[in-house]
C-alpha cells in the first residue's frame, strides 16, 4: 500500500514537472507570426509608371491643410493630405523653424484621377505622370517649395534633404536615381513612407523602387 502510495505521488510530481515544462517549451515551439507589417504597411504603397494606384490604395483619411494648425503657406486653400502625413509634415516644419528655416510653401497634395488627367491634358506627358500612375494619388506625397526661390538654392530645399528622413519623409525622386525612379530630378517633391523606413532608405541611399520587396 504504501509502495502505491509513493508511486502515484512520483507519478503526480512528474506529472506537474512536466506540465510545467511543457507549456514553455509549446509557446516558444508555436511558429513566430510572420512579419507582415513590411507587405501591408500603406505608407510603401509603390505608385509610378509600371504600378498604377489600386481602388483599395485610395486614401480615405484625407484632411486639408488649410484648416491645420500650420506654420507653412499653402499655394492654394484646397490642398490635402492624409491625415497622419499632414502631422508628420508639420512636426518636421517644427524643426525646420527652430533652426530659422521657415519660409515653406506647400505647392500640391492629393489628386484625385479627374486633377491629374486635367493636369496631364494641360502639362503634357513630360510634366505629369498619366492619371491612376501619380503618387499625389496615395496622399502620402506632397511638392514643397520656398518662398525665397528654387529648392534647389533655398535654405528650405538644402533642409528638407538634410533631415525629412528624420520625420517619415524622403525625397522621391532623387537626382542620383532618375534612371530607377524614370522621373527627373524633383527636389520639392517629399514622399511619406514612415519611419523606420525613411531613415533605412535615406542611409543606404535606396528610391522606393529598391527599397519595396
Ligand atoms: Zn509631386
Amino acid at each position: 500500500m504504501k509502495k502505491i502510495l509513493t508511486f502515484i505521488i512520483i507519478a503526480v510530481m512528474v506529472t506537474l514537472l512536466y506540465i510545467k515544462w511543457q507549456v514553455p517549451t509549446q509557446l516558444l515551439a508555436t511558429p513566430a507570426t510572420p512579419n507582415i507589417e513590411h507587405d501591408t504597411d500603406q505608407n510603401l504603397i509603390l505608385v509610378n509608371q509600371q504600378h498604377p494606384i489600386r481602388q483599395d490604395q485610395l486614401p480615405t483619411d484625407l484632411v486639408n491643410l488649410f484648416e491645420q494648425q500650420r506654420t507653412y503657406t499653402l499655394f492654394s486653400s484646397d490642398i490635402q493630405l492624409r491625415a497622419h502625413v499632414a502631422t508628420a509634415l508639420q512636426q518636421m516644419i517644427n524643426a525646420a523653424n527652430t533652426e530659422g528655416v521657415t519660409q515653406f510653401i506647400v505647392m500640391s497634395g492629393y489628386r484625385n484621377l479627374e486633377e491629374q488627367q486635367a493636369l496631364y491634358d494641360e502639362m503634357g506627358s513630360s510634366y505629369a505622370m498619366k492619371p491612376g500612375y501619380s503618387e499625389h494619388h496615395t496622399g502620402l506625397a506632397l511638392d514643397i517649395g520656398s518662398t525665397e526661390g528654387t529648392m534647389e538654392m533655398a535654405p528650405e530645399g538644402k533642409w528638407v534633404a538634410n533631415n525629412a528622413h528624420r520625420f517619415g519623409f524622403v525625397l522621391r525622386y532623387p537626382a542620383d536615381k532618375t534612371a530607377i525612379t524614370g522621373i527627373e530630378f524633383e527636389p520639392w517633391h517629399l514622399r511619406y513612407v514612415g519611419l523606420p523606413h525613411s531613415e533605412r532608405m535615406h542611409e543606404q541611399n535606396l528610391v522606393l523602387e529598391e527599397y519595396t520587396p
